[in-house]
């Protein structure tokens, strides 16, 4: 009885008083905890791993309002719709996902790189004009690379990549610059070599705020 008592004792009403405190307690210490991984992950692609328009967009234009030296590069990758119909979707998201891996290890970790939806990419990345033509080319032969699958076949994948300076476009806007950067892109497109915009390339006529003869494909950037 005395054990009963004093058991009682040790669960009665201040005990529940914590408790009843203590629950809700851990649940917003859990909440706290989970919250910041919540919203890492509302700002990334799943697939890629690669930033989405908002948090590619915020960090592209604090990039371009620091530096001098900023470039942008637009990437789409070529042929794909032929890897998803003769390999599968599955294969057509390993090649995407290779696609994102490799620009995240081209671009370094000061770079945004966000994936545009599809198979588009853009980056946005300091790259002094020294050294800006070689290191595209670079680009350009890390996305020739095959890729391989997990059940061991080997897909052969080409891009095409479009780059803007402020120099050479005479813009600092982001929008500016990506539609340049769009705009020499489909100027090299399939040719496998990377193509620098001028300021010609920021007058592509566009339908709707998208690229005239390219239906369906939004740019990022031009209805910001
Ligand atoms: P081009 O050489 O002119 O770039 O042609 P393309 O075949 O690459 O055509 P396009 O860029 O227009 O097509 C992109 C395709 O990507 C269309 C769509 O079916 C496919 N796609 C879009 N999102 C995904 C995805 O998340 N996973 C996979 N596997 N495919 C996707
Ligand atoms: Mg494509």
């Amino acid at each position: 009885m005395d054990s009963v008592l004093h058991a009682s004792g040790r669960f009665g009403p201040r005990t529940l008083l914590i408790t009843t405190a203590a629950v809700p307690l851990t649940g917003w210490a859990i909440h706290a905890v989970a919250l910041p991984k919540r919203l890492a992950a509302t700002r990334k692609d799943p697939l890629t791993g690669l930033l989405r328009r908002d948090a590619y967009t915020a960090r592209a234009r604090r990039l371009l309002g620091r530096h001098g030296d900023v470039t942008v590069v637009m990437v789409d990758a070529d042929k794909f719709k032929e890897i998803n119909d003769q390999l599968g979707h599955a294969a057509g998201d390993t090649v995407l996902a290779a696609f994102g891996a490799r620009l995240t290890a081209w671009a370094g970790p000061h770079a945004s790189v966000g994936r545009r939806g599809g198979d588009e990419f853009a980056v946005v990345l300091q790259l002094p004009a020294a050294g800006r033509e070689q290191r595209l080319e670079q680009l350009v032969r890390m996305l020739h690379t095959p890729v391989v699958l997990d059940d061991g076949r080997t897909v052969d994948i080409t891009a095409s990549v479009g780059a803007a300076t402020p120099a050479a476009v005479g813009a600092r806007d982001l929008s500016l610059l990506q539609r340049a950067a769009d705009a020499a892109l489909y100027d090299g497109k399939h040719s496998g070599r990377p193509v620098l915009a001028t300021a010609a390339h920021d007058s592509v006529p566009s339908v709707n705020g998208r690229r005239a003869g390219r239906p369906g494909t939004a740019v990022w950037g031009r209805a910001a």
